[in-house]
């Protein structure tokens, strides 16, 4: 099970941007990295195409390392993140926890 998944909010633990929050954009774990809005932005030129009229400056979310950056907890903020299974009748689920506060993220 991943540590992080699309959809999480994160905060940039080193680094320019630290203490920076973003959301999960996508992850990629094959080179242990995630994207995350609005984190290590990179202005990008965009040459005019067909599809698209307007060419010039884009921002482009660059990948940044898993390990630079922590699950959000809305009690304590920036956490380490454990793991525990639940039990909900005949089914047993593995689920992520706040190693703070233990509450299920
Ligand atoms: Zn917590």
């Amino acid at each position: 099970m991943a540590r992080l998944r699309k959809g999480d909010e994160v905060e940039v633990l080193s680094g320019k941007e630290r203490s920076k929050r973003g959301t999960v954009m996508r992850v990629l774990p094959k080179e242990g990295r995630v994207i995350v809005e609005g984190v290590n932005v990179a202005k990008k030129h965009q040459r005019q195409t067909k599809a698209r009229v307007q060419g010039g400056i884009i921002d482009k979310d660059m990948p940044i390392r898993v390990d630079s950056v922590a699950l959000v907890c809305p009690k304590d903020g920036a956490v380490r993140v454990g793991f525990t299974y639940k039990t909900e009748g005949e089914r047993r689920s593995k689920v992520r926890i706040c190693r703070t506060c233990g509450r299920e993220l």
